[in-house]
């Protein structure tokens, strides 16, 4: 066991701040982590503050970890010393069920377990990247490319998984007309990876302002989503559209905007629950699904996809400190795009 600084909330209503945790010495299986930056994503607010109700305090929040190897177990065959690594939303999986034999970790039929607010099968709360170091199992670690920016790919590992995930199961590619709602952390990410796979990539969004940013992450078009004139003109327009929403928003609105046979796309995932009018699933046999985050193998491709295409996050760097002030900007959609603490501001 070692003694780690992190920051954490011991409630709904409380601010984060300082906590010493302990982590395990890394079994033979395992790989331990100093942790140089976390991504801070929408999912870290609504669980500090119990918003989704399964909230375990004191919570550790932290979720879109990158660092470099410090210690290896004996067992461990894909990792070394001195390499950077990375941890995403999930630290284990049963490893038997179809799901996680299919590389579906996340759909884990007996329950994956999450990087924090869950509890590991010794039956102990798991805690997140807003710490300087983790243990986690070498099946649930990526490689991370020297290649990149090291303080973008940090919100790949669920930014760009979460978004990345979605397009490749609906195939999006070149030819096809994709929208995404909502421009903030995932939101970007799924914009530069659409155009990335070849589509044309509209943005719907509530803030006129993130027009220019858009277009430079690779969007040909945008359009403001509370001005119904030009909501109507894209109707029966788009083959797939991805809802990144944080908080609720109208379906109704969005679902008439899809072709004959068109899908949208649930990420967001605002805790209060929305209406859907049936016709507009059944008029042009429209789908509305859901995707959550990404397995460790897809999430492997993901982080090599953005090594090949030079892809990683914009970010605003914080240091952990500024935590609290940062939640509140993210809730106000004021963050380009992706707020990441430096961990170096912990030690
Ligand atoms: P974010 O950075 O806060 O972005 C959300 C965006 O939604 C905002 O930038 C804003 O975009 C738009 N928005 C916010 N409030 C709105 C409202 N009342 N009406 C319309 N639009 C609104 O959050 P994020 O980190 O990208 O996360 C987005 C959501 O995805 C969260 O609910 C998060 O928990 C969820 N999530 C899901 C998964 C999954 O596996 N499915 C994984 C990660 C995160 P505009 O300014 O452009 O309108
Ligand atoms: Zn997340
Ligand atoms: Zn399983």
């Amino acid at each position: 066991m070692s003694k780690i600084n992190a920051y954490a909330t011991a409630a709904a209503d409380a601010a984060l701040g300082p906590l010493s945790i302990e982590r395990r010495a890394p079994g033979p299986h395992d790989v331990q982590i100093e942790i140089l930056y976390c991504g801070v994503c929408h999912s870290d607010i609504h669980q500090a503050r119990n918003e989704w109700g399964n909230s375990i305090y004191p919570m550790v929040p932290g979720h879109e970890i990158v660092g470099r190897i410090t210690a290896v177990g004996e067992h461990v065959k894909n990792f070394k010393v001195g390499e950077l690594a990375g941890v995403g939303c999930i630290v284990d999986s049963c490893r038997t069920c179809s799901q996680c034999e299919a590389g579906e970790e996340q759909y884990c039929e007996n329950g994956m377990t999450g990087t924090y607010n869950s509890l590991d099968k010794n039956g102990q709360p798991t805690y997140g990247g807003y710490s300087t170091q983790v243990v986690v199992d070498e099946k649930y670690t990526l490689h991370v490319s020297e290649k990149l920016d090291l303080k973008g790919v940090a919100p790949l590992l669920c930014a760009g998984i979460t978004t990345y995930s979605p397009l490749r199961h609906w195939k999006v590619g070149p030819g096809q007309k994709v929208a995404i709602v909502g421009l903030g952390g995932l939101g970007h990410m799924g914009v530069k990876l659409a155009a990335a796979m070849g589509a044309e990539v509209t943005v719907i969004s509530t803030s006129d302002n993130k027009e220019p940013d858009a277009k430079r992450l690779g969007a040909t078009h945008f359009v403001n989503s509370k001005k119904e004139d030009k909501m109507n003109e894209l109707k029966n327009h788009f083959d797939f559209i991805l809802n990144t929403v944080s908080a609720p928003n109208s379906y109704d609105k969005l679902l008439p905007l899809l072709k004959t046979n068109g899908a949208m796309v649930l990420v967001g995932a605002p805790a209060e629950p929305s209406a859907v009018m049936g016709f507009n699933l059944i008029l042009q046999r429209r789908t509305l699904a859901g995707s959550l985050i990404g397995g460790i193998r897809e999430t492997q491709e993901m982080l090599d996809f953005c090594a090949e295409h030079n892809i990683t996050s914009d970010v605003e760097m914080i240091s952990i400190d500024k935590i609290n002030e940062a939640y509140e900007r993210v809730l106000k959609s004021d963050v380009k795009y992706r707020f990441v603490i430096d961990m170096a501001s912990m030690k």
